[in-house]
């Protein structure tokens, strides 16, 4: 299981992709950075405001703190995985635009 170590908001210097949807975080643009461990290993990820409060919320909701999930599986800022939320839209697409 990944050991936390910090997290900070910082403004990205070079551009990446957010850990949790894969969407490109821009150069100039502010996220959030995080350092962790895992087997002895230092890794930094990065993530958009929005989509590490969708993580947060759904770890308070299903109680999974410190769970792995699986990267760039999720729709930006949000705790569906992307093939739910296109399925939602389908289905609602104004509600899943401004939900
Ligand atoms: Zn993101």
């Amino acid at each position: 299981m990944a050991e936390f170590i910090s997290s900070k908001t910082i403004t990205k210097r070079k551009p990446d992709s957010c850990i949790w949807c894969g969407e490109p975080i821009a150069r100039g643009e502010s996220c959030l950075e995080v350092v962790s461990a895992e087997d002895g290993e230092i890794g930094t990820c990065y993530w958009h405001p929005e989509c590490d409060d969708a993580c947060q919320k759904m770890m308070q909701r299903d109680r999974t703190w410190g769970e792995p999930f699986e990267p760039y599986e999720f729709a930006r800022g949000t705790n569906l995985c992307k093939h739910d939320y296109r399925i939602m839209q389908q289905q609602q697409p104004n509600e899943a635009k401004n939900p």
